[in-house]
């Protein structure tokens, strides 16, 4: 059997399609997962591996946790869910809500939840704009967002993402029209760009506060404070996707407290439940969420409502995944885990050629090697000497291990990517 237009044979494969793959580049040597414990995977071929990455991003508290299965056993044997967004609700995620607003880095906030990071994208990019349309400005729709940025891949999340790859094929150079994209670090970038589409134009600016997929590109100093100034002036509303660095990644909760802004609408997921259950939502400040609120039958409906939305498994496992956030002082660790790395990083770029660049922000580091080396196949040795790391853009190395993870097991980490980099270059 052939393709319609591409020589050469389909190759058969597993089911389950590898959807952000080149496809051929990964069948037959698939890793696949079946069990994890701690700050450690094991695959079906018998490897034990350190998980270096915390799958993406998302294994804060590490894998097999006995508490969280329990969490979600005990609730799904009282109810599994039940719809939230109407005259219905579910106590699970009602008491979550209210527990995530006593952490919440928007003060007062309205928490909308739902399935993942890209629906929470979604739902913020549609209140941003819907903020504007009830005070009837409906010209102000654009969505600025930063050149390599990664928001998910639904609607919006892929129109407003700096990693162009990921829009071809659709047809259209932006699925949601009105987005513009701005240079990396460039806060004078982004007040020009506001003067030349106009403020009357903008509802949003967006941006991870680091960068993660794009590379592991923490702020440069004063840039977040920067960007906030231009929306404060120009009455547009910062959104900040805390997608990777919410809940703790950082070494305080959120991001928005160690740069010291205040967004309008912060996105959240991964961290959240740690993987343990899918779940992301947004917290919303009052400036946006009022006007639903208001007592008159004139009030508008913001018509957002999934099936999953407060998900009460979902809930429950956050909430007890919430719990030993605090229990095991898992937020300032990461305070010392990030001098940990910190200091192995700059070790390895002194002693290495072949390392260009080392970024640490947080408990989250990246490695870019010199151009000539590839990353994948520095990741693909690493999975040799039995650690995870993965390729980002830009030749760069993913590092944001559990934060159960050992001071040691850190050591041992950086170790073995020199040992890799010096292999492969
Ligand atoms: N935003 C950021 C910053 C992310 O890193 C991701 C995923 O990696 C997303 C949004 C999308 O989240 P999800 O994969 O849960 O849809």
């Amino acid at each position: 059997m052939t393709s319609n237009d591409i020589p050469g044979a389909v190759i058969a494969g597993p089911a389950l399609w590898p959807a952000q793959a080149h496809v051929p580049s990964v069948l037959g040597r698939q890793l696949v997962i079946d069990r994890g414990e701690g700050s450690f995977v094991h695959t079906t071929d018998g490897r034990r591996l350190y998980d270096g990455t915390a799958g993406l991003w998302h294994a804060n508290v590490g894998h097999g946790r006995p508490e969280l299965a329990q969490a979600a056993y005990d609730q799904m044997m009282r109810l599994e869910t039940y719809h939230t967004f109407a005259r219905f609700s579910n106590d699970r995620a009602m008491e979550l809500a209210e527990r995530l607003a006593g952490i919440s880095p928007v003060p007062d906030p309205k928490i909308i939840l739902n399935s993942g990071g890209s629906d929470a994208i979604d739902v913020a990019c549609k209140l941003a704009r819907r903020h504007w349309q009830r005070e009837g400005r409906e010209g102000k729709k654009t969505i600025i967002s930063r050149e390599f940025a990664y928001h998910g891949l639904h609607a919006f999340g892929t129109s407003i993402a700096g990693l162009d790859f990921n829009r071809e094929g659709y047809g259209s150079a932006s699925l949601v029209p009105e987005t513009v994209r701005v240079p990396l670090h460039d806060a004078d970038a982004v007040a020009r760009t506001v003067a030349e589409v106009g403020a009357e134009n903008i509802a949003a600016i967006i941006t991870e506060p680091i960068q993660g997929t794009g590379g592991v590109n923490p702020p440069e100093d004063g840039y977040l404070e920067a960007v906030q100034r231009i929306c404060r002036e120009n009455d547009i509303l910062l959104i900040l996707d805390e997608v990777i660095t919410g809940f703790g990644r950082v070494g305080s909760m959120f991001a928005a407290e160690r740069y010291g802004v205040s967004p309008d609408l912060v996105t959240f997921a991964k961290g959240v439940t740690s993987g343990y259950a899918p779940l992301g939502g947004v917290f919303v400040s009052p400036r946006i969420w009022q006007a639903f609120y208001v007592d008159s039958p004139d009030t508008p409906v913001l018509r957002h409502g999934a099936t999953y939305a407060g998900h009460a498994t979902a809930a429950a496992v956050a909430l007890r995944h919430l719990d030993i956030l605090d229990d095991e002082k898992l937020v300032p660790r990461v305070a010392e885990l990030e001098t940990v790395l910190r200091t192995q990083l700059d070790g390895l770029a002194e002693r290495v050629d072949a390392v260009a660049d080392v970024r640490v922000g947080g408990f989250l580091g990246g490695v870019t090697l010199a151009e000539g080396l590839a990353a994948d196949k520095v990741t693909d040795r690493l999975v040799d000497l039995g650690f995870i790391s993965r390729p980002l853009r830009g030749g760069t190395l993913q590092i944001s291990p559990p934060f159960i993870t050992t001071d040691d097991e850190v050591v041992a980490f950086v170790a073995a990517i020199e040992q890799a980099v010096v292999d492969e270059a």
